[in-house]
């Protein structure tokens, strides 16, 4: 059993701190809503009236926030948990932040002899309560050894991806790809459509053929082809596209810092952008095919 602090407990970071807590931890849990405090506190955690005094004697610290620029404020401004973390602890940060961001609080925390990894996640909100998340992770061995337990206990695949920030280069990656396929199987789907073909006989086929991949397998985003995905929900849970444009946002800025040539992200980045834009933003990023569906209608 282990002493954690969560800090940040929203869709995501709450049911990841109850796992813990289910999986016998101590945590003492922080976020800025009470209302999310109190939810998690209902579930066996403790709190404190602010972050400094959950960290204080905590093994672990794990935050899940929205953005670099959160991380940053939290660990290393001048009120930050750097000044109250105990020498020697280890942590996590899961948000999906940009990996110089990432390094930047790494070596601030390291220089007080605070260790750190990041651990972005993949799997979404299901994953996160089913406790099936895959962690990707920038650090070094130690501490990927050292917080290989923990992260068990909140998800199924553990990666160790490199040294500090290689996580959030991995998640960008990955995010990157699923985007340009979700795109691709979307413009297919409805090529097969505008030409007479069932939705549900062609997903079969290119499922079975060179075209498979998993958003054509089994989070298939033509409504009606298959139940319990997004698409045949009204596009309602799910993996929202405001996340997907600010995923392709730092797929974009770590492809500019190292030079790479990503023009597939890049016009998937593009795409996102213009549907959340249009009003889509809270719907699940499968809702791209209805960029294709209106092309092709007219
Ligand atoms: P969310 O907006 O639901 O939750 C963020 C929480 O952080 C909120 O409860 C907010 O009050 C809290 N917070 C913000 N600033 C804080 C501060 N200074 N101190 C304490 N708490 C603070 O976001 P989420 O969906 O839980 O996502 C969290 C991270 O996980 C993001 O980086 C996101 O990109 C990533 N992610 C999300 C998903 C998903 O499907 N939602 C999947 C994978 C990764």
């Amino acid at each position: 059993m282990a002493n954690i602090a969560f800090i940040g407990l929203g869709n995501m970071g709450s049911p990841m701190a109850i796992n813990l807590i289910n999986a016998g931890h101590q945590v003492c849990v922080f976020d800025l809503s009470e209302q999310a405090i109190a939810q998690v506190v209902a579930q066996g955690a403790t709190t404190h009236a602010k972050a400094s005094d959950c960290v204080k004697g905590a093994d672990f610290i794990i935050s899940m926030l929205p953005a670099g620029k959160h991380v940053e404020t939290v660990y290393l401004s001048e009120n930050g948990l750097i000044n109250h973390i105990a020498k020697g602890a280890l942590v996590i940060d899961s948000s999906t932040i940009d990996s110089a961001t990432s390094i930047n609080v790494a070596n601030g925390l390291l220089e007080k002899d605070i260790n750190f990894i990041d651990a972005p996640v993949s799997g979404g909100v299901g994953g996160a309560i089913a406790g099936t998340l895959s962690f990707m992770v920038g650090g070094s061995e130690t501490d990927f050894n050292q917080a290989k337990a923990i992260l068990d206990a909140m998800g199924k695949n553990v990666f160790h991806a490199g040294e500090h920030g290689a996580g959030q280069v991995a998640k960008a990656c990955n995010n990157m790809l699923l985007s340009v396929l979700m795109l691709a199987t979307s413009e297919a789907l409805q090529l097969g459509i505008s030409n007479g073909l069932d939705a549900k006989v062609l997903s079969n086929i290119m499922s079975n053929s060179s075209g498979s991949n998993w958003t054509l397998d089994v989070y298939n985003p033509c409504p009606g082809v298959m139940e319990n995905v997004p698409s045949s929900n009204d596009y309602q849970g799910g993996f929202m596209v405001d996340l997907m444009a600010k995923d392709l946002g730092l797929a974009m800025d770590t492809a500019i810092k190292s030079h790479s040539s990503t023009p597939m992200g890049a016009l998937a980045r593009s795409l996102y952008a213009m549907h959340a834009a249009n009003g889509n933003g809270a719907k699940d990023f499968s809702s791209a095919f209805e960029l294709f569906s209106q092309v092709s209608t007219k």
